[in-house]
C-alpha cells in the first residue's frame, strides 16, 4: 500500500526540476498525479513516463498566473478522477537584484508567478477538496521566505508572501480537514539556479556556509512535500517544514 494510495495530486510547474521530482515519488506512491505546466512538452513526457510505470496520470496546461486555467485545471483533475485531494503549489520563478535595482516589471512578473500563482491556486483547490472531503495543501516557499537576503528582493517578498498565505489558508479551512503547510528548501541543484550555481567560487562558498556541506537535491525536498501530502501528517497544519541542510539554523 503506497503512502498516497489512490489520492488525486496536482503539481504545479511539475514539468522539471524539484515538481518533476515529487510526481515520480507521488506516482510510486500510489498517487494519481496530474502535472501542471507551461513547459507543455516536457509535461507530456514525464506523464509518458509516469503511465509507462502504470501510474494514472494526466496532464493539464496550466500558467499559474491565468485565472482560466486554474479553473480549467481542477475542473480537468475532478472529471478525470473525481477528486483533488493535494495540490502542491511548487511553480516559481527566480530573480536576483538588489531592491533598486529591480524593475517595476520585474516585480510584477515574479510576484505574479511566486505569490499570485500560489493564491489562484489555493482559491481553486478549496472547492475542490472540499466536493473530495478535505484535502493537503503543499506550498512550495523557500528559505528566502524565512530571512533576508543580500541578493534577492522580489523573490524574497514573494517566498514571504507564501509563507503567510499558507498560515491563513490553514486557519480558514481546518475546521473542513483542509490542510495548508509550505516547504522551505535551501540550495537545490535544478535549472532555477543553474546560472547562479555555474561560478566555482559561489558553490564552495555555499557549500561552506551549509551545516551538512552539500547541496540539496529534488528528492531531499519530494520526501518532505510527501510527508505533508500525505495522512501521516494529518495533525500538521500551518508549519513550515525547513529543507536547507542546516542552512538557516545558525
Ligand atoms: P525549475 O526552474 O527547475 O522548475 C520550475 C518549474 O515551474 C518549471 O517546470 C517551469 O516551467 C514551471 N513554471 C514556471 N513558471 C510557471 C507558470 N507561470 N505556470 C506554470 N508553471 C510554471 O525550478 P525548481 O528549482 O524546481 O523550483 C521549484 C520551486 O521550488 C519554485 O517555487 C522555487 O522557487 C522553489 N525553490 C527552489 C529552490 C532551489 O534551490 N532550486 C530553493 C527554494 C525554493
Amino acid at each position: 500500500m503506497g503512502r498516497l494510495e489512490g489520492k488525486s495530486c496536482l503539481i504545479s510547474g511539475g514539468a522539471k526540476g524539484l515538481g518533476a521530482a515529487q510526481a515520480r515519488l507521488f506516482a510510486s506512491e500510489g498517487a494519481r498525479v496530474t502535472v501542471g505546466d507551461i513547459l507543455e512538452s516536457e509535461a507530456a513526457r514525464l506523464v509518458d513516463e509516469l503511465s509507462g510505470s502504470g501510474a494514472d496520470s494526466l496532464l493539464v496546461r496550466l500558467d499559474v498566473t491565468s485565472e482560466s486555467d486554474w479553473d480549467q485545471a481542477v475542473e480537468a483533475v475532478m472529471q478525470e478522477f473525481g477528486a483533488l485531494d493535494v495540490l502542491v503549489n511548487n511553480a516559481g520563478i527566480y530573480n536576483r537584484a538588489l531592491a533598486e535595482d529591480t524593475t517595476l516589471e520585474e516585480w510584477e512578473r515574479v510576484m505574479s508567478v511566486n505569490a499570485r500563482g500560489v493564491f489562484l491556486g489555493t482559491k481553486y483547490a478549496i472547492p475542490a477538496m472540499r466536493r473530495s472531503g478535505g484535502g493537503s495543501i503543499v506550498n512550495m516557499s523557500s528559505v528566502a521566505g524565512l530571512v533576508g537576503s543580500r541578493t534577492q528582493t522580489v523573490y524574497n517578498a514573494s517566498k514571504g508572501a507564501v509563507r503567510l498565505l499558507t498560515k491563513s489558508t490553514a486557519v480558514q479551512y481546518a475546521p473542513e480537514g483542509i490542510r495548508a503547510n509550505s516547504v522551505h528548501p535551501g540550495v537545490i541543484e535544478t535549472d532555477m539556479l543553474r546560472e547562479v550555481l555555474r561560478n566555482e567560487d559561489e558553490r564552495a562558498t555555499r557549500i561552506a556556509s551549509t551545516p551538512i556541506p552539500r547541496f540539496g537535491t529534488p528528492e531531499d525536498v519530494a520526501h518532505g512535500v510527501l510527508f505533508l501530502a500525505s495522512d501521516e501528517s494529518s495533525y500538521v497544519t500551518g508549519a513550515e517544514l525547513v529543507i536547507d541542510g542546516g542552512l538557516t539554523a545558525q
